[in-house]
């Protein structure tokens, strides 16, 4: 007869199987991008469930996006139907926040805290680096929030960090000052940072092993995409998830339900199996405390772990792979593996270099429409940059050449000011403890409450050993003025009726649309938005429609989540994340950055400012293991796209407050030459007037007219790179008429050491050093005011005095 899985292993080539049927504790997929990593790891939940193996609410399945969770679980329900209900398919953060809403009440804090984002948790550490005049030690708000995150991904917390620092010295005792009041901060507004989430989540576990057994035996299938991109802290929690439930001594019952394993199985006390999947190349979170190890050590972690390597790649054309397996093959300490394909070499990777980011934008635009006429969908095209403010070019010419876009992480709709005020509201009712969320809308909209009376509340809560939200209810004892006292008692009344709607008495249900009805007081009767409908300020129109989208966006909660609770809500609003806002069915192309494309696939991609300091990026270029991980992003980025491939860069671009001269990625040196058709080669940009032959006979061996760059010498020093075609010459001064007015052809400039000259921009200044040859000769110029710059002589809107 047909095995139940028959239909679940179709199509699968022999590996992808394995992954999907092997049974044991531990099982490690690892695998090349493109590899059918996330397909068989859906598969192989799917199959856990068809065989019975285990019911939906024993899958713990861990994903990097909501986004991606939400697809996961949709595959999961067209594989197997509707059975699917209670599964856990999340993020780390939403299931540590899962977990918490539960259990928090066991360690000080109540269910229905705050989750603050790095906005918030910003604000807070820079109050308390100006009271404890930290930015005399050189320390910023940034730097401190950074180097908290560094430690809380680490599992160090305030206490263990004063044990081990040299508190000898003083700049490191005010950080752990600033470390230990932060915290306090945090557990007195009920609060949790997105780091907390997993940090308190672990520790809650190692304090509470009867609460982490109610999850060891809930959990018995646990499933981790994207494990190589998994921090220290989000490995131990997966580690005590996998430990034997009841291995610390002291599991008690603790009233939660408990599962039998449905098919046979010794019982509930054997550990979760475990199966992880990663690609140890596609590794790109480190600065955010990712650790590559969690993979690499697998084996010596989880003994007997089954190792599967899936090879063969299932979404992009072999010339694409080709172009990704040589640029990766250049990192050391990493396994070889070969990607292939059978769907044969597919067109070639096309190249474009634009004189400005305006230019190479539009060639960006026009490729988008060419391909949108030949039948691929917008939805299937994609813009990948480094930074997101590289975006900017892009949608400038995408919105003169009408082509319909949609910002991925761009658009930050819950970063506005208003968004915020009106979500501080929200919170200040839910969780009334959030000082920071109360303070916020304590003058917003104006009414007359300064700093002092601020201050005139927060001592009378600290003597009454009240909440600040509370002391909003005695405004007459605060020693405030009649008006302002007035407008704390209506302050007062309205977060309170809020909470009438929103909150009703324990045992009543509220409404689904108690979170509309809720927002919709607060910022009526708050004055909010008459406020802003008043203003003559035209932003604050864009302002009203912001909110007017928020209030949708509750309906359309209250839709999806009929008995969602206004904490669902605020949970919700507080994980989306960048990748979330992508929206298949919208018929726009996606810009994003290359972080952000990790996991997904478009038919046609364009990887933009493929230039030195940008990718890899200033930045990263200094740090150890930096320029590796540039280069594993970048990898992620080629692999993204299955059928068609561009790589594009500018040779000026306005970066870090100036226009300058932008060198070709070292990175597309490392894609053979021959595999890309440059439609406009660096070479062609710079031999504009008059260098062109010299380059055409100054190459020796370059085969057929083959463009692209030569082998091994660094681009910019003395092989000129060939267009791939002779070309008419209309077609490489079509985008003459596009530099902007700030480039101009300088023809052969002569320039020496010494020299001073005048930039449009930067004013005088004298030239230090010349390098580079014909077109491409940089000047390094020190000007008198604007400092040191590097300059495109040809180019640079630059005179000689
Ligand atoms: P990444 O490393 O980028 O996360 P991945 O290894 O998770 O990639 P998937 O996204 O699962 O790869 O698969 C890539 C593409 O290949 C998807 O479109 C998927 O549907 C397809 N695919 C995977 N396995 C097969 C197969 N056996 N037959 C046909 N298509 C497949
Ligand atoms: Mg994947």
């Amino acid at each position: 007869g047909s095995r139940p899985d028959d239909d679940l292993l179709a199509g699968l080539n022999e590996p992808q199987r394995e992954a999907v049927t092997y049974r044991g504790p531990a099982l490690l997929i690892v695998a090349g991008a493109g590899s059918g990593k996330t397909s068989v790891l859906t598969r192989r939940i799917a199959s856990l469930l068809r065989s019975r193996e285990a019911w939906p609410s024993q899958i713990l399945a861990i994903t990097f996006t909501n986004k991606a969770a939400g697809e996961m679980r949709e595959r999961v329900r067209g594989l197997i139907g509707d059975t699917a209900q209670g599964m856990w398919i999340s993020t780390f953060h939403s299931a540590c926040v899962r977990i918490l809403r539960r259990e928090a009440d066991q360690f000080g804090f109540t269910k229905n805290f705050t989750i603050y984002d790095s906005g918030d948790s910003r604000a807070l550490i820079k109050r308390l680096v100006k009271e404890h005049e930290a930015d005399a030690f050189g320390f910023t708000p940034a730097s401190v929030q950074g180097r908290i995150s560094k430690l809380k991904n680490e599992l160090a917390d305030a206490e263990s960090f004063a044990r081990t620092a040299n508190l000898s010295d003083p700049a490191e005792r005010v950080f752990a000052e600033v470390f230990a009041d932060y915290q306090r901060a945090l557990q007195r507004a009920n609060a949790f940072d997105f780091d907390d989430l997993i940090g308190q989540t672990v520790y809650l576990f190692r304090a509470f092993p009867h609460v982490a057994d109610v999850y060891r035996r809930r959990f018995r299938h646990i499933l981790v995409d994207e494990y190589q991109d998994t921090n220290h802290a989000q490995y131990a929690l997966i580690h005590e998830l996998t430990r034997p439930p009841g291995s610390d001594g002291q599991a008690h019952d603790s009233g939660m339900m408990i599962f039998d394993a449905p098919s046979g199985g010794a019982g509930g006390e054997e550990a979760a199996s475990l199966t992880v999947v990663g690609d140890s190349d596609q590794s790109i979170y480190a600065f955010r405390g990712a650790d590559i190890r969690n993979i690499t050590e697998f084996e010596r972690d989880y003994p007997g772990a089954k190792v599967v390597l899936l090879e063969q790649n299932y979404r992009s054309t072999q010339t694409i792979l080709d172009a990704a397996n040589a640029v990766i093959g250049n990192n050391f300490d990493r396994k070889d593996k070969k990607l292939w394909t059978d769907v044969g070499p597919g067109s070639a990777i096309i190249g474009f270099t634009g004189y400005s980011q305006h230019d190479e934008a539009q060639f960006v635009a026009d490729e988008v429409e060419a391909l949108h006429r030949a039948g691929t969908a917008y939805s299937e095209m994609a813009v990948f940059y480094r930074t997101n403010s590289q975006s900017r070019a892009l949608e400038e010419i995408f919105i003169r050449s009408a082509v319909p876009y949609k910002i991925m992480g761009g658009t930050k709709f819950y970063e506005r000011a208003e968004i915020k005020d009106a979500m501080a509201y929200l919170i200040a009712v839910a969780n009334p403890a959030d000082e920071l969320s109360v303070r916020r809308i304590l003058n917003r909209p104006r009414r007359g409450i300064g700093d002092v009376t601020e201050t005139s509340i927060a001592r009378y809560a600290a003597e009454e050993g009240i909440t600040f939200r509370d002391a909003l209810a005695n405004a007459s004892a605060l020693g405030v003025g009649p008006k302002i006292q007035q407008a704390i008692a209506h302050l007062d009344a309205v977060l309170a009726e809020a909470t009438e709607v929103m909150l009703p008495a324990s045992g009543e249900v509220a409404p689904p649309t108690s979170v509309t009805e809720g927002l919709n007081v607060l910022l009526n009767k708050s004055g909010y938005l008459d406020a802003l409908r008043r203003s003559k300020d035209p932003q604050d129109e864009a302002r009203v429609e912001n909110l007017d989208e928020l209030v949708a966006v509750t309906r359309e909660f209250a839709r999806n989540n009929p008995e969602g609770t206004l904490l669902d809500f605020l949970t919700e609003v507080a994980l989306v994340s960048d990748a979330d806002d992508l929206d298949d069915s919208s018929g726009s192309v996606s810009l994003m950055t290359m972080h952000t494309a990790k996991g997904l696939e478009f038919d046609a991609v364009f990887v933009t400012g493929v230039e030195e300091d940008l990718i890899p990026h200033r930045i990263s270029a200094n740090e150890p293991g930096g320029p590796q991980e540039e280069r594993r992003l970048f990898y992620v980025a080629l692999t993204r796209a299955r059928k068609k491939l561009h790589v594009s860069l500018a040779m000026t671009r306005a970066q870090f407050g100036e226009v300058s001269a932008a060198l070709p990625s070292r990175f597309l040196q490392e894609i053979p030459h021959e595999l890309i058709d440059w439609r406009q080669s660096p070479g062609d940009v710079n031999s504009r007037g008059g260098t062109q032959s010299r380059a055409l006979n100054g190459r020796p061996g370059s085969g057929a007219g083959r463009g692209g760059f030569g082998g091994g010498s660094r681009y910019g020093d003395d092989l000129v790179p060939l267009p791939r075609r002779e070309k008419p010459a209309g077609d490489i001064t079509k985008f003459a008429n596009r530099i902007p007015a700030k480039v101009r052809d300088n023809g052969d400039l002569e320039l020496a050491p010494g020299d001073r000259i005048r930039h449009d921009d930067f004013g005088e200044g004298r030239v230090d050093m010349i390098t580079g040859e014909g077109a491409k000769r940089v000047a390094h110029v020190r000007f008198d005011s604007a400092g040191p710059k590097k300059l495109l002589i040809k180019i640079a809107p630059i005179a000689k005095l």
